[in-house]
């Protein structure tokens, strides 16, 4: 049964990265103004409180675990896991806690191509720092590497290095895999974060002593009205004004309006489906489900997603690797960070850059080729970890220490879709990123997977031998033979963005076009693939959008 229910200055659907932000900002500021934030997940869960705490992960209540449609060009045409996060705190609250930005160069083609600054990197940089509290690492402390002009010191979010867990973490397998880096050819950078990404840093966390920073510790004003276990389904729109939105709360169907604006903060998945089963989008998606156009837009076109393929390696090295010896020593306490130290990122090999000139549009080809542009990212994680949730994931353990070598790809130029299935709000979405669907892509990182395998190998003393493949596979690294590691431990990291994209869908202030009293504000923004994980860039992207909004009520 339909109920009447409230009116609220600001409805704000999904408490994600985003949307926990935008309360916060909003209401702190605005303590006159009444905000309803909604979201499908519940508000806390001990399972996502610890650094390594994802283990509630997929297939866990906590997690949407969508899949995506069969992947026609890669792993052997199967579907491949699209999860995100469902609780307070969004993806924030489940994921691996990589807290990178992404270059400079990323957010200035942003920028270019909207046409506003606003979202370059000078103009996203105060946004980075407003999210962040960040600890710097023993290393860079005692090299003077604080650099205050580029790090938050008073945000909601800490950031820290892998140092900061509560131990020294200087055991010899951190030097060793620092030269797997270097054999790569990527230069040491001081601080990975400050826009100059291009070579190896200490890696940067939202961990801190062992515990996830996530989005729920943005503290939210009295005037918030927090609604959990609550799914909107649609919005209510008046011709072209969106005035509120309808919600299943309790198991009952409630409307709720809004006297200033409805934000969708659903995420790069359940923005773009709101929006669809709402008549906003392309009239032929609608058409199929007698769904009622209300704005012929191209929600759901630019859905994109970086892939990634992993290798193991078993080692001789003495030292420990997680679950394999004891779980705290005087070097490491696994439990208080992240099982890794550095990471890397670096333009494709020449052979990718030389089938991007010769397929891609010259415009989009610049853009790759640019000066400071990356389009693969590495780490070495020292514990087996598969996170593809593949048909036939690794098998057995070898009795022996395991390193799990990740290859992204950060800068793919495959576009993908992201469409209905029905029009009953209850279906998944179709999702269809076309991970590594153009050859360019393809290539590019099948080559940093060969170039990476060579240098592992090389690393002195580590005598890392690959793990997880047939003998006959072992020193194959043929592309059919890397279509088979693809195929057992490949798929998405998880960085879907681009369904409601920013030129295209919403406006540079985020406000979806052709309407009033709508925004977007969250992953599904983002016009152009960006070398990050995008945690960081979504918190920014909130902080400026909170400002914008305050700033039009003012
Ligand atoms: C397993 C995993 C690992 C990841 N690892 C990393 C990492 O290491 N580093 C990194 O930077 N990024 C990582 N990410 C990605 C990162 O977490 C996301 O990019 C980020 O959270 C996106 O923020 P957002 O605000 O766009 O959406 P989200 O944080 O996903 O928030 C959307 C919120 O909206 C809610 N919602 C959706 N639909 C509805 C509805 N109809 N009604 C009500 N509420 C709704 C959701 O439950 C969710 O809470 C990972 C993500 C996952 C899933």
């Amino acid at each position: 049964m339909d109920t009447d229910d409230d009116l609220f200055d600001f409805v704000i659907v999904g408490a994600g990265v985003a949307g926990c932000v935008l309360a916060s900002r909003i209401s702190h500021r605005r303590p006159d103004l009444r905000v309803l934030l909604i979201e499908a997940g519940v508000q806390k869960d001990e399972r996502t409180s610890g650094a390594m705490a994802f283990a509630g992960g997929f297939d866990s209540d906590l997690e949407w675990n969508y899949r995506s449609v069969p992947q026609e060009r890669a792993f052997g045409g199967d579907t491949v896991c699209l999860t995100s996060g469902k609780i307070i705190g969004g993806g924030s609250g489940v994921n691996y806690q990589v807290f990178t930005r992404g270059p400079a160069i990323d957010y200035d083609e942003w920028a270019d191509l909207v046409h506003d600054e606003r979202w370059s990197w000078n103009g996203m940089l105060a946004y980075f720092k407003k999210a962040e509290m960040w600890y710097p690492s023993v290393e860079m402390k005692e090299k003077g590497l604080v650099t205050a002009d580029s790090h938050g010191d008073s945000g909601p979010i800490k950031v820290s290095h892998a140092t900061n867990s509560g131990k020294p973490r200087n055991y010899p397998l951190r030097k060793k895999i620092r030269e797997f880096h270097e054999l790569l050819g990527r230069k040491r950078v001081d601080d990975i974060n400050n826009g100059q990404q291009l070579g190896y840093s200490e890696a940067f966390n939202s961990t801190y002593e062992g515990l996830r920073s996530f989005a729920s510790s943005y503290p939210l004003g009295s005037n918030v009205t927090l609604w959990t276990e609550s799914v909107v389904e649609r919005l209510i729109m008046k011709g072209k004004t969106a005035e509120g939105v309808i919600v299943i709360r309790n198991g009952t169907r409630v409307r709720v309006r809004a006297r200033r604006e409805v934000i969708l903060s659903a995420g790069a998945q359940g923005s773009p489906k709101i929006l669809l089963l709402s008549g906003i989008g392309p009239t032929t998606e609608l058409d199929r489900y007698n769904i009622t156009p209300v704005a012929d837009l191209p929600v759901g076109k630019g859905y994109t997603d970086h892939p990634n393929i992993f290798t193991y390696w078993t080692i001789d090295d003495p030292n420990v690797t997680m679950g394999d010896g004891e779980m705290e020593t005087p070097q490491v306490h696994w439990l208080a960070g992240l099982p890794y130290d550095w990471i890397s990122f670096a333009p494709a090999d020449e052979k990718a850059h030389k089938m991007a000139e010769q397929t891609l549009n010259p415009t989009v080809f610049d853009r790759y080729a640019a000066d400071g542009k990356m389009q693969v990212e590495n780490f070495v994680l020292y514990a087996c970890v598969d996170t593809s949730t593949r048909k036939n994931p690794l098998q057995g353990w070898p009795g022996k220490r395991v390193l799990s070598l990740m290859h992204i790809l950060v800068d793919p130029v495959s576009r993908g879709t992201l469409t209905l299935s029905s029009a009953d709000p209850d279906d998944a979405p179709v999702l269809d990123p076309k991970l590594l669907a153009s050859p360019v892509d393809r290539l590019a990182l099948y080559e940093n997977v060969r170039e990476t395998a060579r240098a592992i190998q090389a690393v002195e003393g580590l005598n890392a031998v690959e793990f997880g493949v047939d003998d006959s596979l072992r020193d194959n690294w043929s592309d059919e033979a890397l279509d088979i590691r693809a195929n057992r431990s490949g798929g998405s990291v998880f960085h879907c963005s681009g369904s409601c994209a920013m030129g295209e869908a919403v406006d540079t202030d985020c406000k979806v076009l052709e309407l009033e009293k709508l925004r977007v504000v969250d992953a599904s923004v983002i016009p152009l693939p960006l070398a990050a994980h995008y945690q960081a860039p979504c918190y920014a992207i909130a902080e400026q959008a909170a400002d914008m909004i305050l700033s039009s009520i003012a």
